[in-house]
């Protein structure tokens, strides 16, 4: 049985999701404030948390961060909850390193299909390959590891698989609503945007690297196709 860690201070939310996730088949845990969820999800180790943005004691934002920032929890999808429908929560939410959020009011059957789609693309990632070599680029997929050089790079789950994804196709172009498709599950209004921010963050994090991840304008994004370091290079025809 997989468990969902719910931290949300307000009583009623968190009871309702507690029911429709129980109803689904999935141990619920539940913390009413930021610092006993951290604690719950280091502790605990649930397969997904839910994380509300206004917590008492240690927000959403604070609770994202210090999740990210283990090596413990960072690996754990996080969906967080917004009061706000305003975009800028929505990319708070993603700069933070959330996998996806839902805006209250929400209904409690909408959260429990977001809460699968993105368990269950974590499962389907980890069943075909063990890892990925390209380049200087080494994919872990079991130990969900990325290291370039042999230096651990350090990624959400949602860019891991959005990573591997690609990375798995090189030379494959993939459009925004593939990409979504295949890493989120499921489609939505103002997606591109999503994973534009997603993929640019990727980049960041891959630094000297991060040409591996070709722009294609107008279409979506390719993993690029030469492979080895010096292969096809000018100067290992020189
Ligand atoms: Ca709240």
């Amino acid at each position: 049985m997989k468990s969902v860690l719910v931290i949300e201070d307000e009583k009623d939310i968190l009871e309702l999701v507690e029911y429709h996730l129980a109803q689904a088949g999935f141990a619920v845990l539940k913390a009413p404030d930021g610092e006993s969820g951290l604690e719950l999800a280091r502790s605990k180790k649930p397969a997904l948390i839910i994380l509300d943005i206004m917590l008492p004691k240690m927000d959403g934002k604070e609770v994202c961060r210090a999740l990210r920032a283990s090596p413990l929890t960072e690996w754990i999808p996080i969906l967080m909850l917004t009061a706000k429908a305003e975009e800028v929560d929505r990319i708070v939410g993603f700069e933070l390193g959330a996998d996806d959020y839902v805006t209250k009011p929400f209904s409690p059957r909408e959260l429990v299909l977001r809460v699968k789609a993105i368990l269950r693309k974590g499962e389907s990632d980890g069943t075909h390959q063990k890892g990925i070599q390209r380049g200087n680029l080494w994919i872990d997929i079991d130990r969900h590891h990325v290291s370039i050089n042999k230096r651990p790079v350090t990624l959400t789950s949602t860019e891991f698989k959005l990573l591997v994804e690609m990375a798995s196709h090189p030379g494959r172009v993939f459009t925004r609503e593939i990409l979504l498709d295949k890493v989120w599950g499921y489609t939505y209004e103002g997606y591109a945007r999503t994973v534009d921010t997603h993929v640019r963050r990727l980049r960041e994090k891959m630094e000297d690297s991060e040409e591996y991840i070709e722009t294609i304008r107008g279409v979506g994004y390719r993993f690029r196709e030469a492979t080895e370091e010096g292969e096809n290079s000018p100067a290992a025809e020189g």
